[in-house]
């Protein structure tokens, strides 16, 4: 991993981590009753911070100094710990990540561990093993960290993270405390965007919407320079949603690409929770989509309360089935001809009470 990339995070103290505060409030204790599990398992899916959580909690456990009540403790920043730590040369803190240009962990990064581990730490106790995305251990590796986890030193502790927990060995998450991890919600992701980085408001509902809610893909985004939004986007416009062929045109886009049907589902939820947020408030503060006020207007008049929740629920639905064999374009198809039908199907409800 570059040193840039490195200092970026040592930066954040647990208290400055967007989202996360039960998951923090239950490691602060763990460690403030001294309770310490050889191994810890955070999961929940990938880009809502659980490796920046890992990376600070490590920082406060090795600091030799933390400031603030056992509540509130953070890492010094000043001793010799938490120096190492922000010059990314930590002797105590292994990090298991595939090699550049490697898509798994090696075998051999795994015996590397094993061979260096037993040692007594060098500057802080305990030694952090954090294995960022679990799922990336081959089996071969995953069976030869199992016999470490079954039998740590006792100055080890693992923080293994995994997108979901049923993707590993039911062996190596049977030997951690799982932790499991929520998405920092959409006023923290922005406000960490707005007010942290400086982003205009407009901007930041943007990038909040184009990485589907997820907090590190959006403070990426936020730097690298802008894309043009993704053509379903253009689902939201009357003259789409009304238009069949264009829609069937929209989900050939996606063909096989499981990645874009992801990005349609979660791009159609929030839409149809801006729908229903206009409804319920006419506030262009309360959307994610202001400028676009007219064509949610649109749809508001077209579908009731309940007919949102439905939709969102079908979305739901079809969005914790995804699963690889299903095909992409067939699911979008299905799901924007489900919504169309409904917003089609009524008259302007302009006078109904919401
Ligand atoms: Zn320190």
């Amino acid at each position: 991993m570059p040193e840039r990339r490195r200092r970026e995070r040592a930066v954040t103290g647990l208290s400055a981590v967007v989202g996360h505060r039960d998951v923090i409030a239950r490691l602060r204790a763990s460690r403030a009753r001294g309770r310490l599990a050889p191994a810890y398992l955070l999961h929940g899916e990938d880009g809502i911070g659980k490796r920046t959580v890992a990376e600070a909690w490590t920082r406060l456990l090795q600091c030799r100094a933390p400031a603030g009540d056992p509540a509130e403790a953070e890492a010094c920043g000043a001793c010799v710990s938490c120096r190492h730590h922000a010059a990314g040369t930590h002797p105590d803190v292994f990090r298991l990540v595939p090699r550049e240009e490697a898509a798994t962990v090696a075998i051999d990064q795994i015996r590397e561990l094993q061979a260096a581990l037993p040692y007594q730490p060098l500057i802080a106790s305990p030694r952090v093993v954090l294995i960022p995305d679990a799922t990336l251990l081959r089996p071969d590796g995953a069976n030869a960290l199992l016999k470490t986890l079954e039998e740590p030193p006792a100055h080890a502790l693992f923080i293994v993270m995994a997108p979901q927990r049923e993707r590993l060995l039911p062996t190596i998450v049977s030997r951690c405390q799982a932790v499991r991890c929520s998405p920092p919600s959409q006023e923290a992701v922005i406000g960490h965007l707005t007010a942290r980085l400086g982003l205009p408001a407009e901007r930041a509902r943007a990038l909040f919407i184009q990485a589907q809610g997820r907090i590190g893909p959006a403070i990426q985004a936020a730097s690298a320079p802008g894309e043009a939004a993704p053509p379903y986007e253009d689902v939201g416009a009357p003259s789409t949603i009304a238009d069949a062929v264009r829609l069937l045109d929209l989900a050939q886009g996606i063909g096989k690409d499981q990645e874009a049907l992801r990005g349609l589902l979660a791009w159609l939820t929030l839409w149809l929770r801006d729908v229903l947020a206009w409804r319920l408030t006419r506030d262009p503060d309360r959307v994610l989509h202001p400028d676009r006020r007219a064509d949610l207007a649109w749809w508001a008049d077209r579908l009731s309360t309940d007919d949102v929740l439905d939709l969102a629920s079908g979305l739901h639905a079809v969005w914790t089935s995804v699963h690889r064999n299903l095909n992409p374009q067939l699911v979008a198809e299905a799901a924007l001809l489900h919504i169309a039908q409904r917003v089609n199907a009524h008259p302007p409800r302009r006078q109904e009470i919401a």
